[in-house]
């Protein structure tokens, strides 16, 4: 039965949106600003995630326009966090981003790997219109080996985030994700370094299934600094269960994009996520191209979770609107120094 996906998006999706919908975590970047181009090395990985070189803003706000048509689309965007990034380079792309765009807010990519100097961050904060840190990631794709949260932000990092109240989007490491205690130690051992920085964890601290989530969520109660984006999380179970432990005033709408305007919807499989997508994307890991079915944007997918799992939480329509923008435009213009939040 063919269904006209935008009726779809008119009746199931628009009444539960605010007029503006704020999407936490996205990506702008140009393969030009790269070293290498991770899936065409031999690096463990690299095919983790295969996307396109090139993302440039328009395209990021043209996706969003296509997933939102009768909203207005407003992103935190950031570059490409891995080792392939040349950082001035992905730098300068970001901050342009941002100047030659409304709507957008540029995080920058910072971390002791990259080496530097406070001096750089601090110019390129003042001058770049940066809301906060996109934590580098010095690895490809799932190769988190055992890195901890402690080693990936410096105390540079950690100071200035402080000082400024900047947002610190982070995607954390290891296996276990959220759920592994090394990873839930250094949450807390961040959001006690820096308590007067946003701390959000990307992906729902990585937590796509039930088991992962309800294995995490415990550790984040009484941490007050800390907030999770949803970006790349489609299950209303998931969903459901940080609302019952953390409310919704500590979870942020987010997409991923590029990744989540692919049409599909990532489901679970046993223990593991598959993204089930329509043709016409390249291969990945965990990718499965399919046909014979409808499907809408993952965006909208997301953004149907957080409608299900609101609904049977039973937040209000204020909380609801918070989750997809005014939790956000809080962590983005952070009330000046001295005051509480
Ligand atoms: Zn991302």
């Amino acid at each position: 039965m063919a269904t006209n996906i935008n009726e779809y998006y008119r009746q199931e999706l628009a009444p539960v949106l605010p007029p503006t919908v704020l999407d936490f975590h996205t990506h702008t970047w140009s393969a030009d600003n790269w070293k290498e181009r991770p899936w065409d090395t031999d690096k463990s990985g690299g095919r983790y995630m295969v996307t396109q070189p090139f993302y440039p803003p328009e395209q990021l706000l043209q996706d969003g326009r296509a997933c939102f048509p009768d909203r207005t689309y407003e992103a935190v965007c950031f570059g490409y966090p891995t080792p392939a990034t040349d950082w001035e380079k992905d730098t300068a792309y970001v901050a342009a981003a941002a100047r030659q765009h409304r709507g957008l807010w540029p995080l920058v990519l910072a971390g002791p790997d990259l080496g530097v100097s406070r001096e750089r961050y601090e110019q390129v904060l003042d001058a770049g219109g940066f809301r906060g840190f996109k934590v580098f990631l010095n690895w490809y794709g799932d190769d988190y080996g055992n890195k901890r949260i402690e080693e990936m932000l410096g105390p540079v990092e950690l100071a200035l985030a402080n000082e400024r109240r900047l947002v610190v989007l982070l995607h954390v490491p290891r296996r276990g994700r959220l759920a592994d205690p090394e990873i839930q130690a250094g949450v807390r051992w961040l959001a006690r370094e820096c308590p007067r920085a946003s701390i959000v964890l990307a992906h729902c601290g990585r937590c796509y299934l039930p088991s992962e989530m309800k294995a995490a969520i415990g550790c984040l109660r009484g941490l007050t600094n800390v907030w999770m984006d949803t970006s790349m999380v489609m299950d209303p179970l998931v969903i459901q269960m940080a609302l019952n432990e953390i409310g919704p005033g500590r979870l942020l709408f987010a997409t991923d994009f590029p990744v989540a305007a692919m049409r599909g919807r990532r489901v679970r499989v046993l223990n593991h996520w598959v993204d089930v997508v329509l043709p016409g994307y390249p291969p990945s890991a965990y990718r499965i191209t399919g046909e014979g079915f409808e499907a809408g944007y993952m965006a909208w997918e997301i953004a149907l979770a957080i409608r299900w799992a609101a609904e049977l939480v039973g937040i209000s329509d204020a909380e609801r609107d918070g989750i997809f923008y005014g939790n956000g435009m809080k962590l983005l213009n952070p009330e000046p120094c001295g005051a509480r939040r």
